[in-house]
């Protein structure tokens, strides 16, 4: 018997499970193309990007590291900027070395604003950015993906990787969740 994971209630699928794997698929090509054979140290930002970054590392052929790095952003009440904690623990193996920073989603650009400058302060020979989803419209910092799978309008999306509080992340598609 096929038992299928639970879907949240007012959703639609937005991109299946096909779609993304071409899209991944589309940016590995990419990749390779800018990075040719160098190697690489592909840093996940967790936990939204351990799917797409799992796919992702698959698909490319050069000599790939993996390091991670957590980031949570906690947009409460009490602050308008939001408070992002962001820790790289992985500083002395980004040192001299072509770092891509692999993310779910850029949507304020908050989170990666911080996390490239953490990285660039750690001299790493070049760094670029892969987000999976893109929400251009919702940006307030200066900050753009090198490589992306698909640009967005602002709505809340949810697998793949994505959660809402803490749930869905083992979906198979993305699905969009109505307000
Ligand atoms: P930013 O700092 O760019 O505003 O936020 C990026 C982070 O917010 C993402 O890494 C992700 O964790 C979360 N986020 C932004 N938009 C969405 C969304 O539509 N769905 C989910 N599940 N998380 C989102
Ligand atoms: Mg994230």
């Amino acid at each position: 018997m096929e038992i299928s994971p639970t879907r949240p209630d007012k959703s639609q699928v937005l991109y299946t499970g096909k779609e993304i794997a071409v899209t991944v698929e589309r940016m590995a090509g990419e990749i390779s193309t800018v990075y040719g054979n160098e190697e690489i140290t592909v840093v996940a930002v967790l936990h939204g990007a351990l799917i797409f970054c799992a796919d992702l590392m698959r698909e490319l052929d050069m000599k790939v590291q993996l390091e991670t790095v957590t980031a949570s952003s906690y947009h409460g009440a009490s602050t308008t900027s939001g408070e992002l904690s962001v820790r790289v623990q992985c500083a002395d193996q980004l040192v001299d070395r072509h770092v891509l920073l692999v993310e779910d989603i850029l949507d304020t650009g908050r989170t990666l604003s911080r996390l490239s400058a953490e990285v660039m302060a750690i001299k790493p020979k070049s760094l670029r950015i892969a987000a999976l989803l893109d929400k251009p419209e919702r940006r307030v910092t200066d900050i753009t993906a090198d490589f992306v799978g698909f640009s967005i309008p602002d709505l809340f999306v949810v697998g793949y990787g994505l959660d809402l509080d803490g749930r869905y992340r083992n979906l198979p598609e993305i699905r969009a969740i109505h307000s």
